[in-house]
């Protein structure tokens, strides 16, 4: 008889580098331990760190250090790696490129599962019931029994079928009951659409999969078909077994797009947006990392999902501002998605009917291929038409023109889109008997009045106060009705139209999971006027819009912001493609008191390339992006005199550089705000001298916080 060799696994200790959560102030600093168990670069370990325990991300093993009384590692958590090489070089590339923690980066990546911070106690577990062999003799009944079951089943509609047989049927060993981690719903699928494409689809189709060039910028005007382009592309790289990455901005637009991928492709897709739970997040990027999917449909975050092999990275509305994230890593989804094609050697298509400026400058230049959709599938453009307010009769900010057209366009059956680009009732609350303005206490901004929550909201913080129709200054109870949000737009066009059926849009009656497909559906559906902010002008299809009103067009216009003209362009451009998109033509009518601004003149015409041509010249003049590259510091102190002298003080240190400011800009929760505009001709050189200051700020050890925001795309105010 052979004898069992009796060994140990040995596991010599090895000495590991770990970064901890607690680093924020430090960018590049692991912490050295030891470790007695198996582990790999990747994986989370729980380690001491001060008084306490933190959870860390190994990044290196068998280190050498002449630190003496090393600690020793309390816990592997992770038995694989969470993040692969591919990923763990690019959190240390995000770190460099935007100046952000390391162990940021490593966060910003994982789904809140598995981050850094948290331990797996989010994962919900499910008792399945399986099907085993065994000897023991069985009843009539029980074996009848299980027969009849189809395993496996879910233990709890198992015990549903016959209580005693049930435990007998475990006992003799037929049945297991296992815990698995609770299944993704995969998602059901609608009905595809069979056309056959245009030949401007054929042609783009063509020119991305022929040329030798890995970036394309997709210009096509609203209703070109983008989405059917991006369908096509996704179903070659899937036959020839790649994963296909589809980008799109913000919940908003994922349940259309979801619908038309599904629909394509059925249950092969994973999908990713903030507004899945933990849970959900955990099993679709779970999904993912098994290859037990080939396309994700997501927001920026799962750029980060762990890819294998992909074959196309596809991006919707490539001009969207919630490509960038707004907290550090402030990254933007763009600059990933570089450095992820790099290693993938797969092809990026970005597409847009208002490309960003600096997008459309680089297809200009080069580097990324032109491709253009310049025709819509049905071939019309909707017509434009500017009312000038300053010549109308207006009630309420609603032309008597505009009135006239929503109510035709509803006599004749047709849907209504209205875009105002402001929540809540009123934006300002004053008050008629003192002349108060009821404002933030932390902003200092003026507050929003919210008719269905009764409040007044600050929309900088989001902080929230009763409304009690009372001034606390004089106690009067009187109030200017000046302006107005969606709330009041709603309330006054169901006034003009009380037999049509309205539907509102916006952050407020969205913030519900599932709103946003729920409100979509029903529209589709029975609604008559769609109103919303900017969320309704962006990628709806509806084939029974033909007339789209735009109220206070100007608001956009006036930021004080280097791009404001880019995005106010984007914002109509983008409202005005919503009209007349199928066989019925489409009227745009657009509210504003600048009829002659050439913004306005571009959409009148949906001349992109004047607009690019103009607003270029105005960037080059201003030595603005994309002719230079920009950072912003932003120092935070309850102090405002302690934030201006910091800032001060590090302007001197970047003196090499053109620093603008310090100026103070509105103020969070957090504190007083004080931002300096650094501007360099090279990304090399700003980084390295944003680099310099990040260590000089923690070298000052102030207790100024210091936001760096490298590449913004538009001034934070
Ligand atoms: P875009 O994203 O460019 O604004 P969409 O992809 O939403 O445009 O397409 C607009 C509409 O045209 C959609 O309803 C789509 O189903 C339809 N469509 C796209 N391609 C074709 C085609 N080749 N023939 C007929 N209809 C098409
Ligand atoms: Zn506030």
């Amino acid at each position: 008889m052979a004898v069992m060799p009796f060994f140990y696994d040995i596991i010599r200790t090895m000495k590991i580098n770990v970064y901890v959560e607690t680093q924020a102030m430090e960018l590049n600093k692991p912490f050295t331990y030891l470790c007695n168990e198996q582990v790999y670069v990747g994986c989370r370990v729980k380690v001491p760190f001060g008084y306490k325990d933190c959870i860390g991300i190994v990044t290196e093993i068998n280190v050498t250090s002449s630190v003496q009384n090393l600690k020793e590692v309390k816990e592997v958590i992770d038995r694989t790696p969470l993040l692969n090489e591919e990923l763990m070089n690019l959190a240390k590339w995000m770190s460099n490129y935007y100046v952000a923690p390391l162990i940021s980066c490593y966060k910003t990546m994982l789904p809140p599962a598995l981050k850094p911070s948290s331990t797996y106690a989010s994962i919900v577990y499910e008792s399945w019931a399986f099907k085993k062999e065994s000897q023991m003799p069985l009843t009539k009944h029980q074996q009848e029994l299980i027969q009849s079951i189809s395993f496996p089943i879910k233990a709890s509609e198992f015990r549903k079928i016959c209580k005693s047989c049930a435990k007998a049927l475990i006992d003799k060993g037929y049945v297991e009951i296992r815990q698995l981690e609770k299944n993704p719903k995969l998602v059901s699928s609608s009905v595809d659409s069979q056309f056959s494409l245009t030949k401007q689809q054929k042609d783009a189709i063509d020119k991305i999969t022929q040329s030798s060039q890995t970036y394309f910028l997709l210009h096509g005007v609203t209703g070109s078909g983008k989405t059917e382009v991006f369908l096509q592309l996704a179903s070659q790289a899937l036959q020839q077994g790649k994963q296909v990455l589809i980008l799109v901005p913000e919940i908003g637009l994922t349940p259309m797009m979801i619908e038309r991928v599904s629909a394509r492709f059925g249950s092969d897709i994973a999908i990713y947006h903030s507004q899945l739970n933990n849970q959900e997040k955990y099993s679709q990027y779970k999904l993912v990392k098994e290859n037990k999917v080939k396309i994700v449909v997501g927001t920026r975050s799962s750029i980060f999902m762990p890819f294998s092999n992909l074959g196309y990275i596809l991006m919707d509305e490539e001009h969207d501002s919630s490509y960038k994230q707004d907290n550090s890593p402030r990254y933007q989804t763009k600059d990933i998605l570089i450095q992820r094609a790099r290693v993938h050697h797969c092809k990026v298509v970005m597409a847009s009917a208002t490309p960003s400026l600096e997008a459309y400058a680089r297809a200009y230049k080069g580097n990324y291929e032109l491709v253009s959709l310049n025709q819509r599938v049905n071939q019309k453009m909707p017509d434009i038409h500017l009312i000038d307010m300053r010549k109308e009769k207006s009630m309420n900010g609603l032309s008597s023109t505009l009135i006239q057209k929503i109510e035709q366009c509803l006599s004749r059956k047709e849907q209504v889109i209205l875009l105002l680009n402001r929540r809540g009732y009123l934006p300002v609350v004053k008050c008629s008997t003192c002349n108060e303005v009821m404002t933030c206490p932390d902003c200092g901004i003026a507050l929003t009045y919210h008719k269905d929550s009764q409040s007044l909201i600050c929309h900088c913080c989001g902080r929230s106060f009763y409304f009690k129709s009372e001034c606390p200054k004089c106690h009067g109870h009187q109030f200017y009705q000046l302006g107005m949000g969606t709330e009041k737009l709603e309330e006054k066009i169901s006034e003009l139209f009380p037999e049509a059926r309205i539907i509102r849009m916006d952050a407020d009656s969205t913030r519900k999971k599932g709103a946003h497909e729920k409100i979509l559906k029903e529209f589709e559906t029975r609604g008559d006027i769609l109103i919303g902010t900017q969320m309704v002008a962006k990628g709806l299809d509806f084939a029974r819009v033909t007339c789209v009103g735009i109220l206070q067009a100007d608001l956009a216009m006036v930021r004080n912001d280097f791009s404001s003209s880019e995005i106010a362009y984007q914002l109509l451009e983008q409202a005005s493609g919503r009209a007349g998109r199928s066989d019925k033509a489409g009227n745009v009518y657009i509210q504003t008191f600048e009829p002659d601004h050439f913004v306005m003149k571009c959409v009148l015409s949906h001349n992109y390339l004047s607009f690019f041509q103009q607003e270029m010249k105005y960037r080059h003049l201003g030595h603005y992006p994309p002719y230079v590259y920009l950072c912003t510091l932003i120092y935070i102190h309850k102090d405002l005199n302690k934030a201006f002298e910091i800032a001060n003080k590090e302007k001197e240190f970047l003196n090499s550089l053109k620093v603008l400011g310090p100026i103070e800009i509105h103020s969070r929760k957090d504190g007083k705000r004080v931002r300096l505009v650094i501007k360099s001709n090279t990304k090399e050189e700003l980084n390295q001298k944003i680099k310099e200051c990040f260590t000089y700020h923690s070298s000052l050890k102030t207790n100024v916080k210091l936001d760096i925001n490298m590449y913004p795309n538009r001034l934070e105010d």
